[in-house]
């Protein structure tokens, strides 16, 4: 593959423990094969790697973002079920620095989530051209309507541990992660078989109490999705779920960065009681994310899009966001005043390696593909390369 051969130079590249000015990625068949400086080489290195340099002009280069939690974007959605939305979904948001994902369900009934189940198998095995899927995120319907948000009630049933093993069986890791509301009948042994067959267990969509989700942990509850939104809030008597997730380093938290869906001081809060490695950013975007205000469909729930914001038409709950990853990162810097390498290790090292596929992705390392993001000094993106190709 030629085009997976170059040299970015002129870069200040973005590493878990900090920035190499002035550096040079080399990437070889679309593995990262060298991280220093110019000056280190060889003559012969400079002459062979100037012919395929990539000038990154003082810009940054970032490892490419894992979001764990993402519905859709550009006008599709996940629960499509087909190669077609999966395309405008993945060249969307890869174009918003996105290298790795988790195609994440809806509420929806079990014929539904079949569905997707069979699609994304398909789709990764037919060969990923732009963010690859790593696998599938549930979101319910094992939830609890009390905290419904934007998904639909009809379908929330307690954890049904047979449907798991069916996917498990038929589909060989493909479910990565299973959002559940712990207070529900059979949550426990849910956790414990999702936790024993290498599955993240999440609390989402839940009216637990602090107590309940610290038994979910010590059955193996490891995450929660979108802390603070859709959960039982803190109250100094009552810490409820979000006091839980604050303080219960077992549990990586997702956080929507978009200011929207919480409070900017509420993402400082949580950047500062989180453990470094325990925090990650997702988008949780919709079908609407890259597309103008008007209607849309989420999970079969009509949501109504206006300056940005996704609200149930019905309602006026906040549905799912329309945040890129790149946006979120802009955010979480301006909100937390975090220097840029630790944002970077929350959008990409924490959830690669909550997914276990920090082997191969989610930093800038020697030997790792070379999944790379392209700033200008502003973090406006010039390119995104997954395994050392770029579709842009
Ligand atoms: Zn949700």
């Amino acid at each position: 593959m030629a085009n997976s051969t170059f040299t970015l130079t002129n870069a200040n590249v973005v590493t878990p423990n900090g920035v190499l000015y002035d550096g040079v990625v080399r990437v070889e068949d679309g593995l990262i094969s060298f991280i220093g400086k110019w000056s280190e080489l060889a003559q012969p290195e400079q002459d062979a790697w100037g012919k395929e340099a990539v000038d990154a002009k003082g810009g940054w280069v970032l490892p490419g973002f894992v979001d764990l939690h993402i519905h859709g974007g550009f006008g599709a959605d996940f629960m499509d079920a087909n190669a077609e939305s999966y395309d405008k979904i993945t060249k969307f948001h890869m174009e918003h620095g996105t290298t790795a994902m988790l195609a994440t369900s809806m509420t929806q009934s079990h014929e539904a989530l079949d569905r997707v189940m069979v699609a994304v198998d398909a789709y990764i095995k037919q060969g990923m051209k732009y963010t690859q899927l790593a696998g599938v995120h549930l979101e319910g319907p094992f939830v609890n309507p009390k905290y419904k948000g934007a998904q639909n009630d009809i379908y929330m049933i307690d954890p049904q541990i047979d449907w798991f093993e069916d996917w498990h069986a038929r589909f060989p890791g493909l479910m990565k992660q299973v959002s559940l509301a712990p207070e529900r009948n059979n949550a426990t042994e849910a956790i414990r078989w999702l936790r024993a067959h290498d599955v993240n267990a999440a609390a989402a969509h839940t009216a637990a109490t602090y107590d309940q989700v610290t038994a979910a942990a010590n059955a193996g509850l490891n995450q929660a999705v979108h802390t603070f939104n859709a959960m039982t809030p803190i109250h100094h008597r009552d810490p409820g779920v979000a006091g839980a997730v604050l303080t219960d380093d077992r549990i990586t938290a997702e956080i929507i960065s978009d200011g929207i869906h919480v409070h900017p001081a509420c993402i400082k809060m949580l950047s500062r009681t989180k453990a470094s490695g325990k925090l990650v950013m997702i988008t949780d975007a919709m079908s609407a994310a890259g597309m103008p205000d008007g209607q849309y469909d989420l999970g079969g729930l009509a949501v109504t899009m206006k300056e940005g914001v996704c609200r149930l038409t019905d309602g006026g709950s906040l549905a799912g966001s329309t945040l890129t990853m790149i946006q979120a990162v802009k955010n979480m810097i301006q909100f937390t005043g975090l220097p840029l390498h630790e944002v970077s290790r929350l959008a990409s090292l924490n959830p690669a390696k909550q997914i276990g596929i920090d082997g191969y992705t989610g930093s800038i390392e020697v030997g790792k593909q070379a999944d790379l993001v392209w700033t200008d000094a502003d973090l406006n993106i010039e390119r995104v390369w997954v395994k050392g190709s770029t579709h842009m």
